[in-house]
């Protein structure tokens, strides 16, 4: 059951707006900018701005923000749009800032007609250097006090391709001594005679963020603006644009970003990892990107779950990734089959069995289930258990298998081991047991007392698989204030691949599907590499947080 969380400041500030009837209804957008793909800290923002229109009968746009032609593409935009439905998402409308590129250079030219923009001919390191610095003033351009009607021919020039890039930009008049530098004379547009994924070569002038988040959000009617903390000393300019252009007043509110232990979060950094080829793509199953956390058998409930129990916070903070771990075992717990896979065989025949003996036994799919369902497991004389369930020479206090003692065998009999045959080397060549008549779950002799329970695989039966343990992809928890850059950190085991016995019920499962293999973790076949000749297994998470004594020391 969900706790009754608090209310964040967010939900607050909106709570506050619809009760005094600043609005009738909340509008928010998902503002990605399609130059990469999505990672967990956006799906912190999906959460916030999906579930603000969700909680509060709302709707949320999908706006790419796509005004840098250079570094965007369309395999982006098919991602980005999977992904926010994959996390349980619908958007009212799909958007482009480049859908308003009209709209806004007619903002730009009311703008020039009010004498608030000019047009500057300045080079970028001019301009860099007329900015001054937060103790002192800048500088006025010397192109600042151009007439309305020279801005207006130059900027119309500007749009029609007169000029080469960098040769003029577009800036807004304000104040060369604010305190906040962002109000300087801030950009507005620059020359950019370059292709865009939507616009093609239509435009050769593109608007610079500033100038065109806020727009497109009064365009949209946005009530709740929210986007992440560095944006703070932008608000001031974004409300400037507004008031002067007499718009929709949207508002901006800032909320700390999601930053994980032993995780990257930034798409430039995940684009390095992707070009050097330390990981295979953007979703190989250590990226921290949506794509990448379904591919290894995360669930869209246990992000929400995570993204939810982390809260909105003013602060930024560093938060354990253990915790996204351990929502992802606990919905895995309640929906995964559990099935037995054994990674290290030795044989066990069972040798009161019959050399043709063969039984198709029940075995309850998921203990956790409201439903009880069962799966057919075959077992027979010779099968395989893990080489570590097994010990010659057993201290007392050991459960498993060694001769004399009794073990069950999960969804089986209970054994009873007898002797172990070697070769001249001591290697193991199988291990003796009789089986104990009845006791079987229900059976006479199912009371037995034994302490330990053991999986296994039946010989015949068995399928070998590829299994592909991952584990995090760096060995550094604070990334950020670590010396160094990331390349020192890369964690040289964040992938293993194994060869296993998998039982024949594991034939049948789909990419969709979640396992439990029994005493080792969750799994989930690779929706990429694996074919019915070989199938493929991906490690979700571990059973339990192998991490956790490392992040006490922290
Ligand atoms: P990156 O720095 O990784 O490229 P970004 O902020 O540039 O991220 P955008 O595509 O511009 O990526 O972001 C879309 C939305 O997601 C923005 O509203 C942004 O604030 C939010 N967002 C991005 N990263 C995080 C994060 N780590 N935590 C919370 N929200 C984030
Ligand atoms: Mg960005």
């Amino acid at each position: 059951m969900a706790e009754e969380k608090s209310l964040n400041f967010i939900e607050e500030i909106v709570e506050e707006d619809l009760k005094s009837g600043k609005y009738k209804e909340i509008m928010t957008r998902f503002p990605p900018e399609p130059n990469g793909y999505l990672h967990m800290g956006h799906a912190k923002s999906i959460c916030l701005n999906f579930g603000l229109a969700e909680k509060y009968g709302g709707a949320t746009n999908l706006r790419f923000d796509d005004t840098n032609p250079v570094k965007e593409d369309v395999e982006y935009v098919d991602s980005i749009k999977q992904d926010v439905q994959w996390l349980g998402f619908q958007w009212k409308n799909e958007y482009y800032a480049s859908d308003y590129f009209d709209t806004l250079y007619g903002y730009a030219v009311k703008l020039i007609k009010k004498g608030l923009a000019y047009v500057d001919d300045s080079t970028a390191e001019q301009i860099a250097a007329g900015k001054g610095t937060p103790t002192t003033p800048g500088t006025d351009s010397p192109y600042r006090n151009r007439t309305i009607e020279e801005n207006l021919q130059l900027f119309e020039e500007m749009k029609a391709g007169k000029y080469k890039d960098g040769e003029k930009v577009l800036r807004a008049k304000i104040d060369m001594a604010a305190i906040n530098m962002h109000m300087r004379d801030p950009l507005m547009y620059r020359i950019k005679h370059a292709h865009h994924h939507r616009t093609g070569d239509a435009w050769c002038i593109y608007p610079m963020y500033d100038f065109a988040h806020g727009q497109s959000d009064s365009i949209e009617e946005i009530t709740h603006s929210v986007c992440t903390l560095e944006f703070i000393p932008h608000r001031e300019l974004y409300n400037w644009f507004i008031e002067k252009l007499d718009i929709f007043p949207s508002h901006q509110y800032e909320f700390a970003r999601l930053n994980m232990t032993y995780t990257m979060m930034s798409k430039r950094k995940l684009l390095q990892l992707v070009n050097e080829k330390v990981v295979d793509g953007w979703d190989d199953p250590r990226m921290p990107t949506i794509s990448a956390m379904r591919r290894r058998g995360f669930t869209p409930e246990s992000i929400r779950e995570f993204c939810s129990r982390i809260g909105i916070a003013k602060r930024d903070n560093l938060i354990d990734l253990g915790l996204l771990e351990f929502c992802v075992r606990e919905h895995l717990n309640r929906i995964a089959e559990r099935r037995m896979v054994v990674f290290d065989p030795i044989k066990v025949v069972l040798t009161n069995l019959p050399e043709d003996y063969s039984e198709i036994l029940d075995g309850e799919n998921n203990p956790e289930a409201e439903v009880e369902t069962f799966r057919k497991i075959p077992f027979s004389r010779e099968i395989y258990i893990e080489r570590e369930d097994f010990m010659e020479n057993a201290p007392s206090k050991y459960f498993r298998m060694t001769p004399g003692k009794m073990v069950r065998l999960k969804s089986a009999y209970i054994v009873q081991c007898d002797s172990v045959d070697k070769d001249e080397d001591g290697n193991i060549l199988q291990v003796n047991c009789s089986i104990i008549p009845d006791s079987k779950s229900g059976g006479e002799n199912a009371g037995i007392k034994v302490k330990g329970t053991i999986h296994w695989v039946n010989v015949k039966d068995a399928v070998k698989a590829e299994i592909r343990l991952y584990d995090r992809l760096f060995t550094e928890a604070n990334l950020d204030e670590a010396e160094g850059d990331f390349h020192d950190y890369i964690n040289p085991e964040s992938l293993i691949v194994k060869e296993a016995y998998i039982e024949p019920a594991l034939k049948e499962a789909a990419s969709k599907d979640h396992y439990q293999f029994i005493r080792t973790g969750y799994f989930i076949l690779d929706s990429k590499d694996s074919t019915p000749e070989k199938l493929v297994f991906n490690r979700t998470v571990t059973l339990k947080d192998s991490w956790a004594k490392e992040l006490k020391k922290m």
